[in-house]
């Protein structure tokens, strides 16, 4: 086996104690098949259980095994991108630390890759017990992305995936703040191919994915890859402009031609709110982009890395 690194498995950690070990074990167990040289980057995401620790005790096992330790949570989406800077592997492999991708799966990507694909994704086929509101929400976000995005995102799909060098390179090119990572690898675009697993049930723990990181993560996605929202604003207006002229219309016809007239109270109270909130909505939707630009202009790097244990270069954040 040569010196060269041909693999490198990212895999992001949040408070994940319970699963580490088992996950050393079928890791290494599946990448020692492929009998070529690869390395584990672990990126503890500002974990506050013991995970920093049992990662250092698998460096001190096995010099595969390398860390990156965050100074804080950056979240998943961050915790990956800082796992692909660090990769020196020629094909980089993303994988949750929970278990829920089989590590087995690793083995068609790889095979895929070296048929000529750049990116190699997995296809969740079955969601063994997973909540059926995570897989509800799940499938309405998927579709609803492809139908309002300028990218078409396989519906089931994860960060799970096999990435080329080459698709690394150009990510590590897209330092955007508010990150999509499996949007960004479908831009990016190269020869992409789906192969379906089963995904598991989580080893063990619980999901480091409350309610307010899944809107958060759904919200980056869209209008990272969208600017429906913004035209929305300017469709409903155009529509309750159309709407008010015709009941004026309405209103003078009353008026001229016949005896009655209106009693406005209930639709006047009715009209103010309705437009008052329409206008609150679209205010939020700008408030949202207008956030995304000043996180680009501030322009802070993504994240902060405390020490590195394991890497034989110092690279820092781009
Ligand atoms: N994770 C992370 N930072 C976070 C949240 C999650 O690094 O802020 C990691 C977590 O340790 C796991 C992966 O991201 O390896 C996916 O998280 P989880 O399995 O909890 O999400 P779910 O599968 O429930 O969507
Ligand atoms: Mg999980």
């Amino acid at each position: 086996m040569s010196d060269e690194i041909i693999y490198s498995v990212v895999v992001p950690v949040f408070n994940e104690e319970t699963v580490l070990s088992e996950l050393y074990l079928r890791l290494t167990q599946i990448m020692d098949q492929l009998k070529e040289n690869y390395e584990i980057i672990l990126v503890n995401d500002g974990s506050t259980d013991s995970s920093l620790e049992i990662m250092r005790k698998f460096h001190q096992e096995n010099k595969k095994i390398k860390v990156v330790d965050f100074s804080r949570n950056f979240g998943h989406q961050v915790a990956i991108t800082a796992g692909t800077d660090y990769a020196v592997g020629k094909a980089v492999i993303i994988i949750d630390a929970d278990l829920q991708d089989s590590p087995e799966v690793i083995l068609q990507f790889v095979k895929k890759w070296k048929e000529g694909y750049e990116v190699v994704y997995g296809v969740r086929e079955k969601r063994e017990k997973e909540m059926f509101f995570k897989k509800l929400t799940a499938k309405i976000f998927y579709h609803l992305f492809n139908r309002i995005s300028e990218l078409e995102i396989p519906v089931d799909t994860g960060d799970f995936r096999l990435i080329d060098k080459k698709v690394v390179n150009s990510l590590k090119g897209i330092r955007e703040k508010n990150r999509f990572v499996r949007g960004l690898t479908i831009w990016i675009g190269f020869n992409q191919t789906g192969i379906r697993y089963h995904r598991a049930e989580r080893y063990s723990g619980y999901t480091k994915y409350p309610l307010k990181k899944m809107f958060k993560f759904a919200l980056d996605a869209v209008f990272s890859f969208s600017k429906l929202p913004l035209r929305l604003a300017t469709y409903s207006g155009f529509t309750v402009a159309a709407a008010s002229c015709l009941y004026l219309l309405y209103v003078l016809f009353l008026k001229l031609f016949t005896e009655r007239t209106i009693q406005g109270w209930t639709l006047l109270v009715f009209a103010i709110l309705f437009l008052g909130s329409v206008q609150l909505i679209c205010l939020g939707i700008i408030g949202e982009y207008l956030g995304r630009i000043s996180d680009e202009i501030k322009n802070r790097p993504l994240y902060v890395v405390r020490e590195t244990i394991g890497m034989d270069k110092i690279q820092g954040d781009s």
